[in-house]
């Protein structure tokens, strides 16, 4: 029936991670370029939807199949699409869910123009599977993005893919081998997002400490993003323990237009279950990484991942994790209760912990994770800063931003100081956030 209608809107529903956000804004610019438009609420119907989905947890399969049969019931004469992680490792099970028209790996989804010709040859009711596990390119091609009007801050996929094992990790199946993006072409993209309004760039990726463009790592890439482009911030988005070399704190302390923020994985304070887990660090690295960050970096915005209940944690092992987290600088953490995902490692590791025992851990250590960020915000009262405004006011109708080192700042201000610098005095902090007073008494 609608084999010779010409599909012009499209709708993306993205589950999971940034990295997935990001590639379903590089998707949306390369349908835009093939005459897809994206639709908006307003629109009714799309004629494509697009759901990009996740795999990491037990959750995200069925937040993916909840997420197909919503787009099938709002959109239903139009072809549906499941790509992302979850097609990836059960395209199988992505298929039989009803209402799907086709399921694209992940490197097949930058193809979905060409994929979506092929279903007009395909018979209806029945799904099209085009998932090549591990046809990855080499080379990880810079695509642009679209939306970026108005944006104060833009996320830049620099790496895909990961080299490590980690016993738990189905991402690394999903995603394949390491691979990176040219050096060259990324300095250039940080530089046209510049030109475009854009402020502030997150360079992203599933395993960024792995970049590697010939002779040029991840420190030798961020500088020559800052010594060749004009860009007011760089910040990165996650990175592990391992990876962080001298020369990236150097850069840190040295250039402050590199955001003083690290987010970096632990996931246990237990060298027993780093060992199971096969992360390539102990404890005693991981406390030595983040103190040597402190004391150099002034100020600087820790955070860390943190997995319980993985398979055979006792609570011995959970407290050593407890007063590790305590000891250590960090301004919050990431907490949640290990899930096991098909495929994995860790999936037939003896030892399951009660699922009940690992969300009390998860409740403890979340304590402890909101206790320190209520003293790492509140330590930035009566302190000057400055923040990136952000185009779009809190819903009390201030100015929002985040200063450098990742603090969430609100205060009152003119509309013509979005998307700009501007210097504030921390106040109070609240929910969360810190209040602030612009500085010079305004
Ligand atoms: S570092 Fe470990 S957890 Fe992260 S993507 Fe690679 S295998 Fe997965």
């Amino acid at each position: 029936m609608y084999n010779q209608r010409i599909m012009k809107k499209i709708a993306f529903t993205t589950l999971g991670c940034r990295y997935n956000r990001l590639e379903s804004a590089e998707l949306a610019h390369e349908l835009d370029q093939a005459g897809y438009t994206q639709a908006t609420a307003e629109d009714g119907p799309a004629d494509v939807v697009v759901i990009n989905t996740c795999a990491v947890t037990g959750k995200s399969a069925a937040s993916a199949r909840a997420a197909i049969r919503a787009a099938r019931a709002d959109n239903p004469a139009a072809r549906v699409v499941v790509t992302g992680c979850y097609s990836e490792t059960s395209p199988d099970d992505v298929a039989s869910v009803e209402g799907v028209d086709l399921v694209l790996g992940n490197a097949e989804k930058f193809s979905m123009t060409q994929a979506l010709r092929k279903l007009d040859n395909h018979p209806e009711g029945e799904a099209l599977v085009l998932v090549a596990h591990g046809a990855m390119p080499e080379r990880l091609p810079v695509r642009p993005v679209t939306g970026m009007s108005g944006r104060t801050n833009a996320y830049l996929n620099v790496q895909s893919g990961c080299d490590e094992v980690c016993s738990f990790c189905v991402v690394r199946i999903a995603r394949g081998k390491s691979r990176s993006a040219s050096a060259a072409e990324l300095v250039e993209q940080v530089q046209r997002l510049s030109d475009a309004g854009i402020k502030e760039v997150v360079l992203s990726g599933i395993n960024i400490g792995q970049y590697s463009d010939g002779d040029t790592d991840l420190a030798t890439l961020l500088e020559a993003v800052l010594i060749r482009t004009d860009i007011t911030r760089v910040r990165l988005s996650s990175i592990n323990p391992n990876n962080v070399t001298q020369r990236l704190i150097d850069l840190m302390a040295l250039e402050s237009r590199f955001c003083s923020h690290l987010h970096i994985p632990l996931q246990n304070g237990s060298d027993r279950i780093l060992r199971l887990m096969r992360r390539p660090y102990t404890s005693v690295m991981y406390e030595d990484l983040l103190n040597r960050l402190a004391e150099r970096i002034e100020g600087i915005g820790l955070g860390a991942d943190v997995m319980t209940g993985f398979p055979g944690e006792t609570d011995e092992d959970f407290g050593m994790t407890r007063s590790l987290v305590e000891r250590l600088p960090l301004m919050m953490m990431h907490v949640f209760s290990y899930s096991s995902r098909a495929g994995t490692e860790a999936c037939s590791m003896p030892g399951a912990v009660v699922r009940a025992r690992a969300k009390e851990r998860t409740a403890e250590l979340k304590a402890i994770s909101d206790m320190k960020r209520r003293e790492f915000i509140s330590a930035h009262e009566g302190k000057e800063l400055d923040v990136l405004v952000e185009s779009s006011r809190t819903a009390g109708g201030k100015l929002k931003g985040f200063t450098a080192n990742y603090i969430p700042a609100v205060f009152e201000g003119p509309d013509d100081m979005s998307n700009s610098m501007v210097r504030v005095t921390g106040w109070r902090a609240k929910e969360g956030a810190l209040e602030c007073r612009l500085s010079g008494g305004a």
